[in-house]
């Protein structure tokens, strides 16, 4: 049996999903992520901890945040409000003082069987689409108790899993909890290890080398490709993977294009946007990235 009483930081619960895995889903998110990628369209994710968000559109401008801050942390400025985050100690009373909810806490800490009375709602949409729960973040096998208590918990209610992983995580948790995920959804970004460290602060071995050994389990894996224009769309970076999963036998494929929409999310936390300029990728660039990877044999599918 799952240890119920395992707590887990999580900032969103997201019903109805259709986009991370089969059929309809449940998709919780975790926080906190040991990468950074530059794209990155979650920011809240990134941090394990607790964080202030600030939804200007939501603001009357009543001042009741700057009163009721204990460290002078908050002060208006010519657009809205701006939160000094070297003053800041998350205290949360400008949360508890708004009356409008345009200071949100993003990320909670809740239990495992907590979560899994949210995630049983929705059995009979499950059942009916082929559909189950899908664990995703920030990276979820950073907080390997609290993931595996869910797994199994799913498990013994027959749910579908699947694990939505940037990959990084030591081989001994994704063994652990291998045997209790239906379905691995792969993150794949870069295969040159200089430019995996620039873009997401990380190398890229040890998520290869675990690639390697997850598919030597035979267990259920998509790879997931996010496609930014002019960071991961060139040939040389496409054929590499191409070899690589063929090797593998990996075949089923998800290519995820660059989208700019993030960008509001990172001015509301009060975090600059790496990719400030670049545009979103065009049809045409897809197609391009599609064919390269279709000369491998891999089954492609754009989004999802
Ligand atoms: S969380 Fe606390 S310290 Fe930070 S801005 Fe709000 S009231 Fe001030
Ligand atoms: S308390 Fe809320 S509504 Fe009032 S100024 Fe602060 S953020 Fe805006």
């Amino acid at each position: 049996m799952g240890d119920y009483l395992a707590t887990g930081m999580v900032f969103n619960v997201q019903k109805y999903s259709i986009h991370d895995g089969p059929g309809i889903r449940t998709t919780i998110f975790f926080k906190g992520c040991p990468l950074a990628c530059w794209w990155c369209h979650n920011p809240e994710s990134l941090a394990a901890k607790q964080e202030i968000v600030y939804w200007q559109d939501k603001c009357i401008g009543c001042g009741d945040c700057v009163k009721s801050c204990p460290h002078a942390a908050i002060a208006f400025s010519g657009h809205g409000l701006t939160r000094n985050p070297e003053k800041c100690t998350l205290c949360e009373s400008c949360v508890d003082a708004c009356p409008t909810g345009a200071m949100e806490r993003v990320g909670q800490i809740r239990t495992a069987d907590d979560v899994m009375q949210e995630i049983e709602k929705d059995s009979i949409f499950y059942e009916e689409s082929g559909g189950g729960v899908t664990f995703s973040g920030g990276e979820a096998l950073r907080q390997i108790e609290f993931l595996e208590a869910l797994l199994v918990a799913c498990k013994a209610r027959r749910i579908h899993t699947a694990l939505d992983t940037s990959g990084y995580a030591s081989w001994d948790s994704l063994a652990r909890i291998a045997g209790n995920v239906d379905l691995f959804l792969y993150d794949i970004k870069l295969m040159d290890e200089v430019k995996h460290r620039k873009y997401t602060g990380v190398s890229n071995q040890l998520i290869l080398e675990n690639l390697k050994k997850l598919a030597a389990t035979q267990s259920n894996i998509w790879i997931r490709v996010p496609v930014i224009p002019g960071i991961n769309d060139d040939e040389d970076n496409l054929k590499s993977m191409g070899e690589l999963l063929t090797s593998l036998n990996l075949r089923d494929v998800y290519l995820l294009p660059y989208h700019n929409i993030a960008m509001g999310k990172y001015d509301r936390l009060g975090k600059p946007y790496p990719l400030a300029d670049l545009p979103s990728l065009a049809d045409q660039q897809m197609d391009a990235v599609t064919q390269i990877l279709k000369a491998f044999g891999l089954h492609i599918n754009i989004g999802g």
